[in-house]
C-alpha cells in the first residue's frame, strides 16, 4: 500500500486526482501506476485500469488469477468490473468511496452472486493516509482557484504541491 500511496502522490504532482495502484504476485511487483485521466484525456484511465492492463501485458495473459491488486481508494464500478473480468482473486484498498465505490459502498460488483467470479476484499488499509492524499489535493485545488492571483485560463492549472 506504501507503493500505491507513492503512485497517488506522483499523480498529485502531475495534476491528476491522486489514486495509485500496484499489482503483486507473491513478493514481486508486476505493475504500478496512477490515475492518468487528464494526461491521456481518457475517462477510463483510472489507476486500476492502467495497472491491470500493464500486468496483463507483462505476464502475457489476460487472466490475472494469481495477483493481488492494491489501490488507495475503493475501485469504481468500471474498475470493479475489470477486476472481475481479469479474474483477480484479491484486492486490498485504502479508503472507501461513498460517492462511487463499486466494491460495496455504492455498487456491489465484486460480490455479485450472478457473476461466476468472487473477489476477496481487504478494505481500510492505511485508509486515513489514502483519503488524506485526496483531501489535500482537492483543498489545494480550491485554494488555487480562490487565490486572488489566479487568472482564469484554459487547460491545465499547475497543481503541484511542492
Ligand atoms: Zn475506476
Amino acid at each position: 500500500m506504501e507503493i500505491a500511496l507513492e503512485e497517488a502522490r506522483i499523480a498529485t504532482e502531475e495534476g491528476e486526482v491522486p489514486v495509485g495502484a500496484v499489482s503483486v504476485m507473491g513478493d514481486e511487483i508486476i505493475a504500478r501506476g496512477h490515475n492518468l485521466r487528464e494526461s491521456l484525456n481518457d475517462p477510463a484511465a483510472h489507476a486500476e485500469m492502467i495497472v491491470i492492463r500493464e500486468s496483463a501485458m507483462r505476464l502475457g495473459r489476460w487472466r490475472l488469477n494469481d495477483i493481488t491488486l492494491y489501490v488507495t481508494i475503493e475501485p469504481c464500478a468500471m474498475c470493479a468490473g475489470a477486476i472481475v473480468l481479469a479474474r483477480i482473486p484479491r484486492i486490498v484498498f485504502g479508503a472507501k468511496d461513498p460517492k462511487g465505490g463499486g466494491c460495496g459502498s455504492v455498487f456491489q460488483i465484486v460480490h455479485e452472486p450472478r457473476l461466476n467470479h468472487r473477489v476477496e476484499i481487504l478494505a481500510g488499509i492505511k485508509d486515513a493516509e489514502c483519503s488524506m492524499v485526496l483531501k489535500d489535493f482537492f483543498e489545494e485545488r480550491r485554494n488555487v482557484f480562490h487565490s486572488p492571483n489566479h487568472l482564469p485560463q484554459r487547460g491545465k492549472v499547475n497543481m503541484s504541491l511542492s
